[in-house]
């Protein structure tokens, strides 16, 4: 199988407000987003994707959707009271606690419909990995 990687940096403030201790209070992280995109079958250009378009429509959805915005749990109490400190005027929510495991997970979702029009059927894989510190990285491939 041959496989390409696109990562992005991203500016993220989160918490985790069900932990205790610090993950509890708004802290930020540069996040290291990692879009890998697998293939049995090189395209007729002899590559997995066209780099190019792939890239620019990853970076492009974090940048307008992720970099610099508040990430929280749909459920938590902050979210009406940070909206208007947020880009955007809301935070980006998600199911669950906002860790770099269900971040990942997130993005794999939004990721998969964007993949598949570039690579159609020749699609096999798509894992998104979510780099929250040094040597730290959680990771979602859908299997
Ligand atoms: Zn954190």
């Amino acid at each position: 199988m041959w496989a390409v990687t696109i990562a992005t940096d991203v500016s993220i403030v989160h918490r985790l407000h069900r932990a205790r201790g610090r993950s509890h209070f708004l802290h930020g992280h540069t996040w290291t987003i990692t879009v890998e995109v697998g293939t049995y079958d090189l395209s007729e250009a002899g590559t997995v994707v066209e780099f190019a378009p792939i890239k620019a429509k990853v970076r492009e959805w974090l940048v307008q959707h992720v970099d610099r915005h508040v990430l929280l749990a749909a459920t938590d109490p902050a979210v009406p009271r940070l909206a208007e400190f947020c880009c955007g005027g809301a935070p980006l929510c998600i199911d669950g606690e906002p860790t770099a495991e269900l971040l990942a997970k997130y993005l794999y979702h939004i990721f998969y419909p964007v993949v598949k029009e570039l690579m159609a059927d020749r699609i096999k894989y798509l894992k998104v990995t979510v780099c929250e510190a040094e040597r730290l990285s959680a990771s979602y491939d859908g299997l």
